[in-house]
């Protein structure tokens, strides 16, 4: 199997260095230079805490790795982990890359995912997923990944279902395994992905905003008690589009959090500190217009959508040069 990742940072090199060592030939595409500079010179170094994968340290160096407008094989299979806002920058760049046959996988965070894919690629070539499994990019040719996590998986289209012998989706699957990757083909994915929607609407857009980490919500009473009630707006609007989201299980998971992931700092909080663009369009902002479309009231979800919408515009306008500074720039 010929594979390209788009976007190689955290999760794209972790998924591609675990497909690597399957034997798999696998080519990172990124606009990191840095990035794309150490791999080539060392390789990947990947540190992973989960037996199934392999050693906990060691280095990838079959990788090839290039940006995504130099890549000339077409892959067939092209997987998109760049942040939900760069999908489409990134798939334009790569279209030279989207064969006939080439099918594209997502397991990107948020909605909208199969939507923007689908603007480059018919629906019936793409499966989309959710992934539990965290990774961190260290920094260039270094990524980690500590604690498990699994992988659900379906085909877009509601028509290809079926999980046959041979098809794209059991193929995937199987290498994924083979990968020491704990992943299945789920027919009933877009319960979890809504499900994995709502913790991250509650927990990422709540820690973005207050800088708390995710047991500090627990220090007034009302943290908790908004995370649950962002959750159960999620999951009405996820009820209200016709998708059996699972309410008791997700906001379990939310409690589970506040002990198990005790001094983390979500993505979105980590990515507001670093003055990045964060996910809250795919995460909350989808939320908010799927709600707008079933008339379900989601104001908790929509009070963090417009926080973190404000934090993240404060900070683009206090980077922008001002004009004093243009004008001197243009003499
Ligand atoms: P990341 O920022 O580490 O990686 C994104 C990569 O995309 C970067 O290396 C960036 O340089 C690259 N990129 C940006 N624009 C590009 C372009 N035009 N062409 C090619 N490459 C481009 O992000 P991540 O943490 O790996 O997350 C990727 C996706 O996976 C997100 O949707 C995230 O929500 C989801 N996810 C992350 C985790 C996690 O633990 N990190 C877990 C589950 C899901």
């Amino acid at each position: 199997m010929n594979i390209a990742i788009l976007g190689a940072g955290a999760m794209g090199s972790l998924f591609g260095g675990l497909l690597a060592e399957t034997g798999a030939s696998v080519t990172l595409l990124d606009i990191n230079q840095q990035h794309l500079d150490a791999i080539r010179r060392d390789g990947l170094r990947l540190e992973t805490d989960d037996p199934a994968t392999g050693p906990r340290i060691r280095r990838i160096t079959q990788l090839l790795a290039c940006r995504p407008e130099a890549a000339t094989q077409i892959p067939d299979l092209l997987m998109i982990f760049t942040k939900t806002h760069q999908t489409h920058a990134a798939l334009t760049s790569a279209r030279h890359l989207l064969g006939p046959k080439t099918w594209v996988l997502t397991l990107q965070n948020g909605l909208g995912n199969v939507e923007a894919i689908s603007g480059f690629v018919p629906r019936d070539r793409i499966l989309v997923g959710v992934t539990t499994l965290p990774a961190d990019f260290l920094s260039p040719g270094v990524v980690s990944s500590h604690g498990g996590g699994q992988i659900r998986m379906a085909a877009a289209d509601p028509t290809a279902q079926v999980i046959c012998d041979g098809c794209m989706l059991s193929t995937v699957v199987d290498l994924f395994t083979r990968a020491g990757l704990r992943c299945s083909a789920d027919p009933n994915v877009w319960a979890a992905i809504w499900e994995k929607v709502a913790f991250n609407a509650a927990f990422n857009a709540l820690c973005a905003v207050t800088g708390c980490t995710v047991e500090q919500i627990e220090l007034v009473p009302s943290g908790p008690t908004t995370a649950l009630a962002v959750v159960a707006e999620v999951i009405a609007v996820a009820h209200a589009a016709g998708i059996p989201a699972d309410l008791g299980h997700t906001q379990a998971m939310v409690l589970d959090s506040f002990k198990k992931h005790a001094g983390h700092q979500p993505s979105m909080l980590q990515d507001i500190l670093a003055h990045r663009r964060t996910e809250i369009d795919s995460i909350n902002g989808a939320v908010v217009r799927a709600a707008a479309l079933h008339s379900i009231p989601v104001p908790n979800t929509a009070m963090l959508y417009t926080l973190v919408r404000l934090i993240e515009s404060r900070q683009q306008q206090s980077a922008a040069p001002t004009c004093h500074e243009e004008l001197a720039t243009t003499r």
